[in-house]
């Protein structure tokens, strides 16, 4: 055993000494045994979160009505969550409530993939009723139980399917797979936010071409914000290999074939943070540029190194090109710039006010324009003087070139 799960083990030791079971579960145990790096490990316990309280003097209450207490330990926060069972499903959803119970097997049956439904004891040992190393090995994505009757406990479970075959590498068991397509329509009553987080995590995969397969094979895609509208993508996944892009950059790439003309709208629909709606509306139309003309040093420095990144990538891609090397093109391209973004100018608005003698307007916007086009074509260096003596002697008026 390694880290994490060693400095962990303490916690669970605790549990065991005042008598209660404690063991390693779900994504940490899964991604030990696929040799994947572990980010949390979650620790499932017969203790209830009282007793779990009672035993650790620093506990957060971070999700006690599932039954899960964070308990920090050397400086750092454990989820302890207590075995349970998830009984009243209400429409297709994880309940709100669940019972408290103290059998480990039972847990591990509520859990949604064989794979999820490991347990590790402190010495390694593995506890596997269900299976799961079998799926592992066969590479497998497969229900605890009857895939139907999970699936309609729990919708978001079909993404959860989906989003693992593009991070593991995985497959659907065929008797999933077909349940994923008999329950699709489901997915309606899942919260979009939920979704979304799923879909971040799928295409943040590395298999996301064959899991985009799967959301079209089993229905999925119908029921997905925006995309449903657009059954006509698929010859287009089938077609790119899209495994090596970014999941900006596959957001990307979905504006652009949506042929959407209000990117915001779209991904407001997928309940995407603000920022992130900004950065994809701006990338989408530095991505309409290109396709019309060459980048020149200009816009790369409009667009931002970062949105030039994305945009050359997925240009590259519906162009049928090679794509090679382009971060590395572009941040050479940036580093050769005097400057890479509007602050780094040694000349303010206030400076031009003083210069001219001249109340602020929209002059002052246009001459800050011209003040940095000059500085990146090389015409002016970047100091103060000698961007005041170039800027002397242009004629504002009629905003020419210097
Ligand atoms: P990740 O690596 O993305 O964290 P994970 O499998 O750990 O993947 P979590 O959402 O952290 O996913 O959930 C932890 C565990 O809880 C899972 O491994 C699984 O056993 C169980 N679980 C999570 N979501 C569900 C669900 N919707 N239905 C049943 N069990 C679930
Ligand atoms: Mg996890």
């Amino acid at each position: 055993m390694n880290e994490p799960f060693l400095s962990a083990k303490p916690i669970i030791q605790k549990l065991e000494e005042q008598s209660f079971e404690a063991y390693f579960v779900g994504g940490s145990v899964r991604d030990y045994l696929l040799n994947r790096s572990i980010a949390d490990v979650d620790i499932a316990t017969s203790a209830t979160p009282e007793e779990v309280k009672s035993i650790f003097p620093v506990t957060v209450d971070t999700g006690i009505e599932h039954g899960t207490v964070l308990v920090i330990y050397n400086g750092k926060g454990y989820e302890v969550t207590t075995f349970r069972t998830e009984t009243e499903y209400i429409d297709h959803r994880r309940p709100e409530t669940v019972k408290f119970i103290r059998s480990l097997t039972e847990d591990l049956k509520r859990r949604d993939f064989t794979m999820n439904a490991i347990a590790m004891n402190i010495h390694g040992e593995i506890i596997d009723p269900f299976h799961g190393r079998l799926a592992l090995q066969n590479r497998m994505i497969e229900c605890v139980g009857n895939a139907n009757e999970r699936f309609q406990e729990d919708a978001l479970r079909m993404m959860r399917a989906i989003r693992f075959v593009s991070q593991l590498n995985f497959s659907l068991e065929n008797e999933t797979k077909i349940a994923i397509k008999a329950n699709a329509q489901l997915l309606q009553h899942i919260a979009v936010e939920r979704i979304f987080q799923e879909c971040t995590k799928l295409f943040q995969g590395k298999n996301k071409n064959q899991a985009i397969q799967f959301l079209y094979e089993c229905n999925l895609w119908n029921y997905l914000p925006e995309l449903k509208n657009h059954q006509d993508l698929l010859p287009c996944f089938q077609k790119w290999e899209i495994n090596h892009l970014s999941e900006k950059q596959v957001w990307l790439l979905l504006l652009f074939l949506s042929k959407t003309n209000n990117p915001t709208g779209f991904l407001k629909s997928w309940r995407m943070p603000t920022k992130k709606i900004s950065y994809l509306s701006k990338a989408l139309f530095f991505l309409h540029k290109r396709l019309k003309e060459e980048w020149t040093i200009y816009s790369h420095y409009q667009a931002t190194k970062e949105i030039s990144i994305d945009v050359e990538s997925v240009y590259q891609m519906i162009q049928n090109q090679s794509g090679e090397n382009i971060e590395q093109k572009i941040s050479e391209i940036f580093l050769s710039m005097p400057i890479q973004k509007p602050e780094e100018m040694k000349v303010t608005g206030a400076d031009l006010m003083l210069w001219f003698d001249r109340p602020g307007g929209p002059w002052i916007k246009r001459a800050l324009e011209m003040i940095e086009k000059a500085i990146l074509q090389k015409k002016v260096s970047n100091e103060k003087g000698a961007i005041k003596g170039w800027i002397l002697t242009c004629n504002l008026q009629q905003e020419k070139d210097c």
